[in-house]
């Protein structure tokens, strides 16, 4: 079944109106889409919605439901921020789902928010100003702050579990197999199970150039299929062109790793169909 459940519009960091995704989404032969504008920030950031967009956004999508209601199913999610204090969106009246994702890490000592997957000098600047250059301690505070959210706020969905390696190219931060990242990820993948988060294969950062390999690595599917942890593909398309890039190469790996099925929210629940 073909379906994205992450895809951002004008109404945040997207290219078009939602209507014009889901117009792609039909031509493309898809059963379902879901909108996840980057939930409010309580400052401006440039790519999240503002909070005055948000029941502009939800009624948006609900008018979209309606009116194509024979053609594709339509859900409204928001892709929600996880750091300390964060607000939790999952029960905002007229959202069917959340993504839960980590792209903050507050800086204390300036008193300001800079992103683990943003221009690459914010990352060095994050890299130097809060963790005194050690790469190490910047990714385990990412992961820690995952397993955070995962326990006390769990989504519907895992968003881009390993985004962190998005400025790492040619591993100039950091080395996947060195044995403590593979434990920290394995640390994360054991509460998203206990927790039955679904993980999201994105397809986003590899079609955009950003990465070699999807979110997550190959190595990291491989131990999600072992451990059983359901997983949807999406793919966090910014242009409703890209609402299925990469997707015939990922179903391949998927599919050469041993997945099935997918989790997906169809007909109104979340159920596994095959991939
Ligand atoms: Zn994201
Ligand atoms: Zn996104």
């Amino acid at each position: 079944m073909l379906a994205t459940y992450h895809t951002h519009s004008s109404f945040c960091d997207g290219a078009m109106m939602p209507e014009d995704y889901v117009q792609a989404a039909i031509r493309k032969g898809f059963s379902a889409i879901g909108f996840t504008s980057h939930a409010p920030f309580f400052f401006d950031t440039g790519w999240t919605m503002k909070s005055e967009k948000l029941s502009e956004y939800i009624g948006t999508i609900k008018e979209l439901k309606e009116k194509y209601k024979n053609r594709i199913q339509i859900y409204t999610g928001l892709e929600t921020d996880f750091y300390p204090d964060s607000r939790d969106f999952r029960d905002y009246p007229g959202i069917d789902y959340t993504i839960g994702s980590v792209h903050f890490i507050y800086d204390e000592k300036n008193d300001r928010y800079l992103t683990v997957d943003g221009p690459p000098d914010e990352f060095r600047e994050l890299l130097g100003s809060v963790f005194g250059g050690n790469a190490r301690a910047l990714v385990e505070t990412y992961y820690n702050q995952l397993v955070e959210m995962i326990r006390t706020q769990p989504p519907d969905i895992a968003g881009h579990l390993d985004v962190i390696k998005k400025n790492n190219a040619g591993n100039e931060y950091f080395d996947e197999t060195e044995i403590w990242y593979r434990n920290k990820v394995e640390e994360v993948l054991c509460i998203i199970r206990e927790k039955n988060i679904t993980v999201e294969i994105n397809t986003g950062g590899i079609s955009r150039g950003y990465t070699a390999e999807m979110y997550p690595s190959e190595w990291i599917l491989k131990l999600i299929r072992e451990m059983d942890i359901p997983v949807v593909l999406n793919s966090d398309a910014h242009h409703p062109d890209w609402i299925d890039s990469y997707y015939s190469e990922a179903l391949k790996i998927l599919k050469r790793l041993g997945f099935s099925h997918q989790r997906v929210l169809y007909n109104g629940r979340w159920q596994n169909v095959l991939l």
